[in-house]
């Protein structure tokens, strides 16, 4: 059986766990009407099931290549590129004004967790043109985005961003390149960026770089970036791509997984750039790019986990030993546990989303502050949940999981990446304890007082359950109240685990909330269980080892680890 969309998931969380309805009773997302939304899944569900997924493996097995300085795309990539730009389905969430559908990014969310469930080498090139088009709405000047955002929008043109150079990854304040002005408005940009996805395309007539780089007179560190628009043909006097612009792929990596996904050496020489955001304001304007991307990234965990999740079961259900090995109970905790995962994350990103939203159309800090508070948990998550679920794919087929021709592997392998890029999840932790918690953890208690005063409603329906769910908010809430009086350096070193298990208190909420909707008996009860009593109980473990600080880690110095 192939890949089927989660459409009615999604649609469910939507309706019943992080409800949609009050975004779709603002103003600005009116249209977001359930019909709408059910329209939108469904045609995007179809899309991603028939033209999308029948792509991912020829991905793996014939990456992506570079011939004569071009990216040749992967076998049938190029006709599903230009099926996913013809349904309009890049613009979902951008400004009407300029083509876009206007959207909420919840649906976003949920189109880009399908459409990584069907190909992600392939989802990577519509969202890093979301990103782009969205930071180009927040910070470019009225021209740049007349010129470049139809074309984006419309997925004519497609979008990159440039941050990483061999020794700028994490600490991105170290980057080199550099944008001298060329006296006419314009500047010339040079140095090299590495790891860039999408970095040039043979589906499209013009890839538009956004380039992190330095003004001659900048300060050291991340206050002295600057952003550009580099495009790799600049736009003739009618907008049409023109002259080649001075850079050029140097090379491709050769990686893990995402071989459908070409990551590019770039060079740029020169090269022609448009300042996008101001003076040394290139961070704050590239931040609009990444948070959409964390979260969307989150969603790429959760899309390749539930495809690896319905290969899995499929083959549990036709491989006998002794019975179909679904009958096994280690085979059903492993594909019970999978998928109470994918809906604990998928509720997640989707409540980010919905808070993004609110905050976009209501203006109100508490609300965006909340979805600044779920983006770095969405992200690593999601991602972290992705490469569990996939791993665990590969274990339920046996040896036959670590043979390629059965994809469980592929999955396994693309999403690895996930956990890595727009932030090592790392980062994100410390991001959730460190600039997260600025506010005394105020958004945080918040959204615990929520958890609580909904468990306690739900205690007479489900007593186990419900109380569960109360004590690990509590315990949460113990925990953060000690978290916000430690020094940085503390917070870090259990960055990880306090991230984690915030997700799984709010994992363990959401299924509360879908089990209250459907009732005990129901399939969505019995997985709310599955989770709240097997997988939300290592949040205990989780706050234990975040409590324990910095000071035993250095206790071992280098040497000790050496030895
Ligand atoms: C396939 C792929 C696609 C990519 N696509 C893009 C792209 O399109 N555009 C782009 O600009 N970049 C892209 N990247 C780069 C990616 O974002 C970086 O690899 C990532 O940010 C990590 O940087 P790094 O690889 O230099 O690792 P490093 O920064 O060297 O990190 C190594 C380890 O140290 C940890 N670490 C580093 N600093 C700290 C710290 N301060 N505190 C605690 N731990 C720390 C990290 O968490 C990690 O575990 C891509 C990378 C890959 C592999």
């Amino acid at each position: 059986m192939s890949y089927r969309s989660p459409v009615n998931d999604i649609r469910f969380i939507l309706d019943h766990v992080v409800p949609l309805a009050p975004v779709a009773e603002t103003e600005m997302f009116a249209e977001a009407t359930p019909d709408m939304v059910e329209a939108i899944l469904t045609e995007g569900g179809k899309l991603c099931d028939e033209v999308i997924a029948p792509t991912n493996r020829d991905g793996d097995l014939t990456p992506t290549k570079l011939e004569n300085g071009v990216v040749r795309s992967a076998p049938g990539f190029k006709e599903a590129l230009q099926a996913l730009a013809e349904g309009g389905w890049v613009g979902i969430a951008a400004d009407p004004e300029y083509g876009g559908m206007g959207l909420p990014q919840a649906i976003n969310v949920g189109f880009n967790d399908m459409l990584s469930g069907a190909n992600l080498s392939l989802q990577l090139n519509p969202l890093l043109t979301q990103g782009q088009i969205e930071a180009l709405e927040h910070h470019a000047s009225d021209e740049i985005k007349a010129l470049y955002l139809p074309k984006l929008i419309s997925g004519e043109w497609s979008g990159t961003m440039n941050l990483t150079e061999p020794q700028a990854g994490s600490d991105v304040g170290a980057l080199r390149t550099k944008a001298e002005p060329n006296g006419d408005g314009t500047y010339a940009i040079t140095g090299q960026k590495i790891f860039i996805t999408w970095g040039d395309s043979d589906v499209v007539s013009n890839v538009c770089h956004l380039v992190l780089a330095r003004l001659p007179d900048a300060a050291p560190g991340t206050k002295g970036i600057s952003l550009f628009m580099v495009p790799k043909f600049l736009p003739d006097e009618n907008g049409n791509p023109g002259v080649a612009n001075s850079l050029k792929v140097v090379s491709l990596e050769h990686k893990l997984g995402i071989h459908g996904s070409p990551t590019c050496v770039m060079s740029y020489e020169g090269a022609t750039g448009w300042m996008v955001g101001g003076e040394h304001k290139g961070m704050a304007a590239m931040f609009t790019m990444m948070n959409n991307a964390r979260l969307n990234v989150g969603a790429q965990g959760i899309g390749v986990a539930e495809a690896a999740y319905q290969k899995a079961l499929e083959y549990a259900k036709d491989r006998v030993q002794f019975t179909p090995i679904v009958e096994h109970a280690d085979v059903r905790r492993m594909l019970t546990e999978m998928k109470a995962e994918i809906f604990a994350a998928r509720s997640i990103a989707l409540a980010c989303g919905v808070a993004i939203d609110m905050g976009r159309a209501t203006g109100k800090e508490s609300w965006q502050a909340r979805a600044a508070l779920l983006t770095p948990i969405a992200k690593a998550y999601g991602t972290d949940m992705g490469i569990r679920v996939t791993n665990t794919g590969v274990q339920i087929h046996g040896g036959m999981g670590y043979i390629e021709e059965t994809g469980a592997a592929q999955f396994a392998r693309d999403v690895r990446i996930t956990a890595i890029y727009e932030g090592t999840n790392g980062i994100q932790a410390m991001d959730l304890v460190g600039r997260k918690m600025m506010d005394d953890g105020a958004a945080a208690f918040r959204l615990l007082q929520e958890i609580e005063d909904e468990a306690r409603g739900a205690r007479e329906a489900f007593p186990v359950l419900a109380e569960d769910v109360w004590q690990a908010a509590e315990a949460l809430r113990e925990h953060t109240e000690w978290l916000i009086g430690q020094g940085m350096q503390d917070r870090f070193a259990g960055a990880v685990p306090y991230l984690d298990a915030f997700a799984r208190v709010l994992g363990g909420y959401y299924h509360l909330r879908a089990a209250m909707a459907e009732g005990r008996n129901s399939a969505r009860g019995h997985l709310a269980a599955v989770y709240i009593r097997r997988l939300m109980p290592i949040y205990a473990a989780s706050l234990a080892e975040a409590k324990e600080g910095a000071e035993g880690l250095y206790a071992l110095s280098v040497e000790d680890l050496e030895a």
